[in-house]
């Protein structure tokens, strides 16, 4: 007597299948569960048992082995309850086991039978809708599984309403894709007033996807500047808002399906742990930057992180995921964020202030700037400053600028110049992309030459201005890199 149930575990935001086959044999009463399952899978075996009772069914009082296999991946969770206990019931031909092929099922069981759980569903509805199986969730996650378009997915909140299901006593209704449709409200930038380089600066960030330090002394509204950056990009494909909703659905805070489609702003305090950046833990969890994955990280004092915290920035920034190694695992987590970082000029903040005096020496200066690493900083691809507000700015006398929604119809039109030319916005340039999209006339040429010399640029660093000038040229509508792009560009890289 052989029954076999699917579910899935989660390794990374991937969720393989689990293959759930149920074994019952003569001999005395005994309830195995094998395949490596860790000490949560084990305290399953009481759950479902007293859930099966609960529902009024026959928990058979024979030898059960129920084998979760591949053995050698890493289970955790209750989630596989509700496939063992459905498992179970088959092989003991209360429930009929042919309907089980067409269905996945996950959810713990609590000891009366009900359905409970909700993180990590997303990752799993993606995989069943790939297998083209009708997935069963808890009704608390059915909201989150409904986010997956072309998946058959169902809600229950008893494991009896699953076993009616599967009978076909009592059908389970089918959960309806219902997405936010309006568009979200997000801090515009037409609240902020004066700065209007470093408002250009945030538009080119936006159309190329750029990283962004800003440089200026305290209270010259860098927050607010870095807070309006999302209002600026463009809306998310149905791709990107999944996987972005995807590593939050894994998260321990798990995914709000009101955030559906928004782009994540995510701003972590200096002291945040390396682990809780970047994502680690035995079971291992996406950090800060995964959790800004398709949207803005935003470093305040960025001088005042731990430098072993943002060195670990230096491969995401790169490659737009991030891997960790623990001991018995490895999970990779997507982390394509855009990096805005904010620090003060020196420790006192009022170095080239024209109001108040800088009391910093030289010496306290360079080791202050040398607390982030050249080759962290090379892979920033626009420095500027952002210089203290006019009185006439402070007193609100200047005028407000432009709003978000035009600067986001530009960077749009940018944005799609980009696609059509090389699929990937030009901050994801590789250096042969650079060599054949950013191509430079004779002028732009000494330019940067000059430039190189002058700033001891490193190769990627000149390659990051060049990507810069092709995002300006875009933003023009220019095929062409003219030498005014190229002189632009060199304005944001500020030593
Ligand atoms: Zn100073």
């Amino acid at each position: 007597m052989l029954s076999t149930a699917y579910t899935r575990a989660t390794q990374g935001i991937d969720a393989p299948l689990v293959s759930v086959e149920t074994h019952l044999s003569n001999g005395l009463p005994a309830f195995h569960i094998v395949g490596l399952p860790e000490a949560a899978v084990r305290e399953s075996r009481d759950r479902v048992r007293a859930a099966i009772i609960s529902s009024q069914f026959e928990f058979p009082m024979t030898r059960i082995t129920v084998n979760l296999a591949p053995a050698d991946l890493p289970k955790t969770g209750g989630y596989y309850d509700l496939s063992i206990a459905v498992g179970i019931l088959s092989a003991s031909s209360q429930l009929p086991a042919a309907e089980l092929e067409s269905y996945e099922l996950v959810g713990e069981l609590g000891l009366n039978g009900e359905l409970r759980g909700e993180r990590g569903v997303l990752p799993i509805a993606l995989a069943a809708k790939r297998a083209g199986r009708a997935l069963i969730v808890p009704e608390s996650a059915l909201a989150e599984a409904c986010l997956v378009k072309g998946l058959t997915v169902y809600g229950a909140r008893h494991l009896s309403q699953v076993c009616a299901h599967l009978c076909g006593m009592e059908r389970l209704q089918m959960g309806e894709v219902e997405r936010r449709v309006e568009a979200p409200t997000l801090p515009d930038l037409g609240d902020v007033r004066g700065q209007s380089q470093a408002k250009r600066a945030l538009e080119v960030a936006a159309a190329g996807g750029h990283h962004l330090l800003m440089v200026g002394p305290p209270g010259t509204g860098k927050t607010m500047l870095a807070s309006r950056l999302p209002s600026l990009l463009p809306a998310m494909s149905d791709g990107e808002a999944t996987s972005t909703a995807a590593v939050q659905s894994i998260s321990r805070q798990g995914f709000n399906v009101k955030n559906w489609a928004i782009r994540p702003f995510r701003a972590p305090h200096h002291t945040v742990s390396g682990v809780a950046l970047v994502g680690g833990g035995t079971v291992p969890m996406p950090g800060e930057i995964s959790l800004a994955h398709g949207g803005v990280l935003f470093l305040d004092e960025f001088t005042e992180f731990a430098r072993t915290t943002l060195e670990v920035l230096r491969e995401p920034i790169e490659t737009g995921r991030v891997t960790i190694s623990r001991a018995a695992r490895q999970a990779c987590f997507p982390a394509r964020f855009q990096l805005v970082a904010a620090m003060n000029p020196c420790p006192c903040g009022y170095r080239g202030d024209p109001k108040r005096a800088c009391r910093c020496t030289p010496d306290q200066v360079d080791r202050y700037r040398a607390k982030i690493s050249g080759p962290l900083l090379d892979r920033i691809d626009m420095h500027i400053e952002v210089p203290r507000l006019s009185e006439a700015e402070i007193m609100g006398k200047a005028p407000l600028g432009e709003n978000s929604a035009s600067v986001a119809a530009r960077v749009s039109r940018a944005r799609t110049f980009q696609q059509r030319r090389q699929r990937c916005s030009n901050a994801h340039l590789d250096s042969n992309q650079v060599e054949a999209f950013c191509a430079l006339d004779e002028k732009g040429q000494s330019l940067i030459q000059q430039a190189m010399s002058r700033l001891g640029l490193s190769v990627r660093a000149y390659h990051r201005v060049l990507k810069v000038a092709r995002t300006l040229a875009d933003l023009s509508g220019s095929d062409a890199i003219r030498s005014s792009d190229v002189a632009e560009a060199l304005s944001f890289r500020q030593p």
